[in-house]
């Protein structure tokens, strides 16, 4: 995919989007398109498109193109619609001051820095290593995160090697376990900690049912073993508690292990510019129009929460940079005046506040897997103003809400919480995680699961 470098860098950008992935490429039409003339996207990779470009499965693009792409398909679209967005590749932003000055470090011209009336946030996620999962044992090589795998396969062309086991059910292990099968290797299976797994439906059934690789749920990876090379990893169930029950491990022989245990979203500059962090979303508080809680700073994408499906990375790009476009060019902004907050069962909602006004999408996950629920908005008195049901709900899975103005006409502003209750049904008692058609087999040695 060819990107186009600009000769020079203005002094001068109405809007300047850090990252140019699905969000920032987004983010830099929707700004151009709502008045900004002088739109900048900096990315620290040689090209624009961030993690589709590695993702060469399909799957992407059903909402917003109305067809089914790979990654690269879907990235080279938006690249596509980017012109006369300035996209500078091969470029890293060290820093974002309060001014909005935006200094970069470009290979071909070194340290730069240039004046933004509005800054993007797009910077993505990284994902979690084995230092964060703290997997006792040697260290040896063989180790790798899923993404990186997933870069050295379908980037470079490398195998990881002949045997592996995966730790954690996110999708990118899920999309690893198929691809490492369709590429000759042997995989023993995918090891998930919690009782449920933690990718979406589809991937679990279209990359582990359909290959045959057992998902074991409730186990983790308790010991790593080899020196030069990775030889075995010892698996073991874990109880209610997430403990791990010794008695009970196994070994598995593997010179591979993948590790797919969460993305965490790519916030260092957020922390320079002093944004608030929710700290369940591990990512910038923002509002209806994903500004942050500085002037002029909007974020969207992985960097706010991590999404699933890139079509909603999309849909909350191009707010933000929509609303950048306007900011940049002095229009007003409109004002929230109702603050969301997670309650039961929630994990948390996106974005932290609304207008009783306009049309808007709010996003939340659950915190465990419900079926048969009512997803109610409850104001602080406890009166209930809005329910829907759903038919269940899934952690891996984004709950998105389309809250229009006739939902909140009764309600003039104030704190509104967002709850997932289970529904009862007479007989059934407490309506949560009862016989979900998932997960898959869980087959461990000597038959008891
Ligand atoms: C393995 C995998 C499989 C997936 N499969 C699907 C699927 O089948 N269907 C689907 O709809 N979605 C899928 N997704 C989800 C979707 O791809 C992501 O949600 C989406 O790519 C996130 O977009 P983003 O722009 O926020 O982040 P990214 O794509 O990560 O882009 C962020 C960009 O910012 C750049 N950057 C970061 N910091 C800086 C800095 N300081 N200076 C300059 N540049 C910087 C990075 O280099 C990167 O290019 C998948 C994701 C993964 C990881």
């Amino acid at each position: 995919m060819i990107t186009a470098q600009p000769r020079h860098l203005r002094r001068r950008y109405d809007v300047v989007v850090v990252g140019g992935g699905p969000a920032g490429l987004e983010a830099a039409v929707a700004a151009q398109n709502a008045g900004a003339a002088q739109v900048l996207v900096v990315d620290r990779e040689p090209e624009a498109g961030g993690i589709l470009l590695q993702c060469i499965h399909t799957g992407f693009g059903l909402h917003r193109f109305g067809a089914e792409l790979t990654g690269p398909e879907y990235a080279q679209r938006l690249v596509a619609q980017a012109q006369g967005v300035d996209i500078v590749a091969d470029a890293c932003v060290l820093d974002v001051d309060e001014q909005r000055r935006v200094k970069l470090m470009t290979t071909a011209s070194g340290i730069a820095t240039v004046d933004a009336g509005a800054v993007v946030l797009a910077m993505g996620a990284r994902e979690r290593t084995r230092a964060a999962a703290r997997i006792p044992g040697t260290r040896p090589a063989g180790i790798f995160t899923a993404g990186l795998a997933q870069r050295l396969v379908n980037l470079y062309g490398l195998m990881p090697g002949r045997r592996a086991a995966i730790l954690g059910s996110g999708d990118i292990g899920l999309i690893m376990a198929r691809r490492l099968v369709l590429e000759g290797v042997e995989v023993a299976g995918v090891f998930e900690l919690m009782p449920h797994a933690n990718g979406l439906n589809r991937n679990i059934v279209q990359c582990l049912h359909d290959f045959a690789i057992p998902l074991y749920l409730s186990t983790t990876v308790v010991e790593i073993h080899g020196h030069e090379r990775l030889e075995k990893v010892t698996v073991a169930p874990v109880d209610s508690t997430l403990q791990p029950q010794l008695a009970q491990a196994w070994e598995i022989p593997c010179d591979t292990l993948l590790l797919s245990i969460g993305l965490i979203p790519e916030n260092e500059l957020s922390g320079q510019l002093r944004l608030r962090i929710d700290p369940a979303t591990r990512g910038p508080v923002v509002a209806s129009t994903m500004e942050c809680s500085r002037d002029g700073v909007f974020a969207c994408g992985n960097v706010v929460h991590i999404h699933d499906l890139v079509d909603f990375v999309s849909a909350e790009a191009m707010l933000a940079g929509t609303c950048a476009g306007r900011f940049a060019t002095a229009a007003p902004a409109p004002a929230d005046n109702v603050r969301l907050l997670p309650g039961e069962n929630v994990r948390y909602c996106v974005p932290h506040t609304i207008s009783t006004e306009r049309e808007q999408t709010v996003y939340l996950r659950t915190l465990r897997p419900l079926e048969s629920c009512e997803l109610r908005l409850v104001e602080a008195e406890g009166n209930v103003l809005y329910t829907k049901r759903l038919r269940y709900v899934f952690p891996a899975e984004m709950v998105t809400l389309k809250l229009r103005p006739a939902i909140l006409q009764k309600f003039h502003g104030g704190t509104l919480r967002v709850e997932l209750v289970p529904r009862a049904f007479p007989g059934q008692g407490d309506a949560a995680e009862p016989g979900f058609p998932l997960p898959a087999p869980d087959k461990r040695p000597g038959g008891e699961p």
